[in-house]
């Protein structure tokens, strides 16, 4: 039978290209839940709402019309923002705006009906602990700041964006320090999440322990 995953851990931690290739292998329906923060940041700089103006940050969250397709690609009001949410400003912008409650009410209440059926992978920073309390399988991803830097610092490279390392380091550190601080649903290990520390293991190694977990999990729901 197929079961519900929430994959919970800090900035840059791999994340979503881990549920992207379990969600591949295993013929389940990812949702980047940090995707649907990052399009409220984009509509608001886009709309020029104030990032702190908690009320029409709130509305906005309510009305707004998101969509992740099964391929990956996000839309946002029919437009496709796949790429542009990815950029600096807006993974700050998605940490700030991230932080209120009415606008995390409106992302969750969308979250648990898009996940009502069974046979989703959904990564974030609150799955484990609210948005699906229930999932019978919790992963908290983690690497080490320095090991996230790195592989930021690659990726753009690969992109050809020249990035500083240590600046790379010090926002990823930042935003560690937004997400676990707020006050509303602060990143946090479920009491039954299943930790992995990635800093030193491949994205092949990272998929295979956690196939394996999944059809463990997966026997104990047939
Ligand atoms: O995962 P990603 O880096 O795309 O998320 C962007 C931001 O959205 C995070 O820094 C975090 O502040 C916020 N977020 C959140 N809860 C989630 C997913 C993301 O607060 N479930």
């Amino acid at each position: 039978m197929k079961i519900n995953i929430a994959i919970d851990g800090p900035s840059a931690s791999g994340k979503s290209t881990i549920a992207k290739r379990l969600a591949k292998a295993l013929g389940y329906v990812h949702i980047d839940t940090g995707a649907m923060y990052r399009c409220v940041a984009y509509l608001a700089i886009k709309s020029n709402i104030d990032l702190s103006d908690e009320k029409s940050l709130g509305k906005m969250a309510e009305t707004m019309d998101i969509e992740l397709s099964t391929d990956g690609r996000v839309f946002l009001d029919q437009e496709d923002v796949t790429e542009a949410i990815r950029n600096e400003d807006i993974s700050v912008g998605a940490s700030k705006v991230s932080i209120y409650a009415n606008v995390r009410r409106a992302m969750v209440k969308r979250q648990q009906k898009m996940a009502e059926a069974k046979g989703f992978i959904v990564d974030g920073r609150d799955i484990g602990t609210v948005v699906l309390p229930d999932a019978e399988l919790k992963i908290f991803q983690t690497a080490s700041a320095t090991s996230r830097a790195k592989r930021r610092y690659k990726e753009n490279l690969q992109k050809g964006i020249h990035s500083d390392f240590e600046l790379l380091k010090n926002e990823i550190e930042q935003r560690d320090f937004q997400d676990t601080h707020r006050k509303e649903s602060p990143l946090k290990k479920a009491d039954d999440a299943i930790e992995i520390d990635t800093s030193d293991m491949t994205v092949e190694q990272v998929v295979s322990k956690i196939i394996s977990l999944i059809s463990e999990r997966s026997k104990f729901y047939d």
